[in-house]
C-alpha cells in the first residue's frame, strides 16, 4: 500500500441499548418509543509509515456517571488491533464532548489535532450555561488546556492536513468546531463523520441529532461530507450500531468489536 493510502478502522468500545428514537432525533414525537440503540467508537487509520488515532473515547468513571454501558477501555479496544496507545505520535480528537476526548493520558506522546473554534468554545463564555457544558466533561477540557500548555496541540482552523492522504475539515454543527476526517483508502476517499452525522438516517433523512448546536451548519454538514466522499458509501456515522453490521471484521474474533472501513460495506 502506498505512503498515502490506508486501512481504516472502527473500534466499539460502549453502547447504550436501552435507547429509543426520541433520544436521537430532533423534534421528534414524544411517542416515539422504539428502540434506537447508539454505539460509542475509536477509528485507527494506518498503513506502513503511520497510525493516527481519531478520537479517544471515556473510561469508566465516564461511563457510570452518565449511565452508559463501557465494553472495554479505548486502550483495550486499540490494543485488540495491535495499536499501542503509548507509541501514537497522533491523534485527531474531532469534537472535545465527553465521548470523543477523554482518556487522554493514555497518549503520552501524542500531539492532539484540533479545531481552534472547538477550543475557543469550550473554554469561553457560553461555557456559563449549564445547558451548553452538558455534553463536555471540564476534566477533559482540562487535560487539553494542559496540552495547549506543553505544545501538544496542533491546531487547524476549518480544512487542515495531518499526513498525506488524511485531512480534517470543520462542518460545525453539532458542536461548535466539530470536523470530520477525510482519509484515502484503496476504495477511494473514506470520510470518518464522527458526529457530525450520529446515524446513517440522520444524513439520510436529514434529521439531525438531538444534540445540535446549530441546525443550519448540521444540515450544510450533511452535504459537505457528501462531497468530500468517494460516495454516500464512504460515510461513516460515529454512533451507528450498522456500521458494525455493514463493514466486515478484522478477524474471526473481532466481530462486533473492530471493523474494516477500507473494505466495501454491505449495502
Ligand atoms: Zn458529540
Ligand atoms: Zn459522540
Amino acid at each position: 500500500m502506498s505512503d498515502d493510502r490506508y486501512e481504516v478502522f472502527a473500534i466499539r468500545y460502549g453502547t447504550v441499548a436501552a435507547r429509543t428514537r426520541r433520544e436521537n432525533f430532533m423534534g421528534l414525537d414524544p411517542h416515539e418509543t422504539a428502540p434506537m440503540p447508539i454505539d460509542y467508537y475509536v477509528w485507527v487509520v494506518r498503513n506502513a509509515a503511520r497510525t493516527i488515532v481519531v478520537d479517544t473515547g471515556f473510561d469508566h468513571v465516564e461511563a457510570k456517571a452518565r449511565g452508559r454501558e463501557l465494553l472495554r477501555l479505548p486502550r483495550e479496544g486499540l490494543g485488540m488491533v495491535g495499536v499501542d496507545p503509548a507509541t501514537i505520535a497522533d491523534v485527531i480528537v474531532t469534537h472535545l464532548h465527553y465521548d470523543h476526548a477523554g482518556t487522554l493520558d493514555d497518549f503520552p506522546q501524542a500531539r492532539f489535532h484540533l479545531q481552534e473554534t472547538e477550543m475557543a468554545y469550550v473554554t469561553g463564555a457560553c461555557m456559563c450555561h449549564t445547558a451548553l457544558q452538558h455534553p463536555y466533561s471540564v476534566e477533559h477540557v482540562c487535560q487539553m488546556v494542559r496540552r495547549v500548555y506543553s505544545g501538544r496541540v496542533v491546531f487547524h482552523d476549518g480544512d487542515g492536513a495531518v499526513a498525506p492522504g488524511v485531512t480534517v475539515h470543520m462542518l460545525g454543527g453539532h458542536s461548535k468546531g466539530i470536523q470530520c476526517v477525510r482519509v484515502e483508502t484503496a476504495r477511494g476517499p473514506v470520510v470518518l463523520a464522527s458526529d457530525t452525522a450520529h446515524f446513517y438516517e440522520n444524513m439520510e433523512a436529514g434529521k439531525p441529532f438531538i444534540i445540535t448546536h446549530d441546525v443550519e451548519q448540521t444540515l450544510r454538514g450533511y452535504q459537505r461530507l457528501r462531497t468530500l466522499a468517494a460516495s454516500p458509501a464512504h460515510i461513516v456515522p460515529g454512533h451507528d450500531p450498522l456500521v458494525m453490521a455493514r463493514y466486515p471484521a478484522l478477524d474471526d474474533r473481532s466481530a462486533g468489536i473492530a471493523a474494516r472501513l477500507d473494505m466495501a460495506p454491505r449495502a
